[in-house]
């Protein structure tokens, strides 16, 4: 493994937890890291919450690793996105042994449009009583995310939509997605996404891998969070064609930032799915069950109800390893 590595550990408890992953990846492979900047403490001292020595380093890495920018974070990982060509988001929400969730049964993973929808970027505001949002679905970005999700669940997923209110929008989405989905001979089940947001926390276990457009899944997977959970134990990855950028769900949580009790495991969850991504699906394995076994057995952080720093967390996750 010689592949490079982009770091760019941000704001808040990004700061704590991305040296974390960092060490997990160094104790499985041999990869070459590459640190880099950006969120708010960067923009504090150079205006630039995104400096383009970072938007390069992310482009020409082969993966990027990401923790978290604070009130700059649209400034940041909008652009990051971007930088990787990601055209999908993948968010596994899974509830873990010995971890207090509220459906202890849900593994879904979602995979969500990543480049278009309502977060299309183009709103007007046409005059002081009126404002509007142009939602944009290309059947080139649907059929895109479609072939990613064949590949990845190729035994049968759900799409779930809103076609018979945003028939022109949502329609070219389903029919886009079914179509390839046809095409690869792989099962597929509608779920109006409105009725989705009432089955998964009454039957979470009749769920599996969603396919959704962008603010959809944005919403509805932040819902699953719910159910596992918390917030510290979900990792994410934003891929593109070549190239790949990963990153906890949450945010720099200020509330608890600089006291070292942050959970690392959603980072390291996440540097487990960039390993899975770079073609070392048993390192990406080990990593993933020693997480787990430490979620299990602890020591856990506090809030998982434990008292362990983000330091001996992660030290029990490279004994593991
Ligand atoms: P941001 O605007 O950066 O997203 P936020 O205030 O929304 O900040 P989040 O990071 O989204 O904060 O976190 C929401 C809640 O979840 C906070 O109470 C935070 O302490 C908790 N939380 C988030 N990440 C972790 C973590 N890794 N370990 C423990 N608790 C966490
Ligand atoms: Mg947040």
């Amino acid at each position: 493994m010689t592949e490079t590595v982009a770091v760019i550990e941000g704001d808040g408890v990004g700061r704590e937890v991305v040296p974390v992953a960092v060490d997990v990846l160094d104790a499985v492979g041999e990869f070459s890291f590459v640190h880099a900047e950006a969120g708010d403490a960067v923009a504090e001292r150079t205006g630039d919450p995104l400096p383009s020595a970072t938007y390069e380093t992310v482009a020409d890495a082969d993966a990027t690793l990401f923790g978290a920018a604070g009130e700059t974070a649209a400034d940041v990982i909008l652009p990051l996105r971007e930088a990787v060509g990601s055209f999908v988001n993948v968010r596994p929400a899974r509830a873990y042994p010995g971890v207090d969730a509220l459906r202890p049964e849900t593994d879904v993973v979602f995979l969500r449009e990543n480049t278009e929808g309502v977060y299309s970027g183009h709103e007007d505001r046409l005059s002081d009583d009126l404002s509007t949002l142009t939602r944009v679905t290309t059947t080139s970005a649907s059929e895109r995310l479609a072939e990613f999700a064949v590949e990845f669940a190729p035994e049968g997923f759900h799409i779930a939509h809103k076609a018979n209110v945003m028939r022109e929008t949502d329609g070219r989405f389903r029919d886009a997605v079914q179509r390839v989905a046809d095409a690869h001979d792989v099962a597929t089940e509608e779920v109006l996404m409105d009725a989705f947001a009432t089955r998964l926390p009454l039957d979470p276990a009749s769920f599996d891998v969603v396919v959704c457009p962008n603010l959809a899944g944005d919403v509805l997977s932040d819902l699953a969070a719910g159910l596992v959970g918390g917030l510290g134990l979900l990792p994410s990855a934003n891929i593109g064609p070549e190239n790949a950028l990963f990153e906890p769900v949450h945010g720099t949580a200020p509330d608890i930032a600089g006291e070292g009790i942050a959970n690392p495991a959603a980072t390291v969850l996440s540097a487990a799915m960039l390993l899975e991504h770079l073609g070392y699906d048993e390192d990406g394995t080990r990593v993933r069950e020693a997480v787990e076994s430490v979620l299990a057995d602890g020591p856990r952080t506090p809030d998982l109800g434990g008292d362990a720093s983000t330091g001996g967390v992660g030290d029990a996750i490279l004994g593991r390893l």
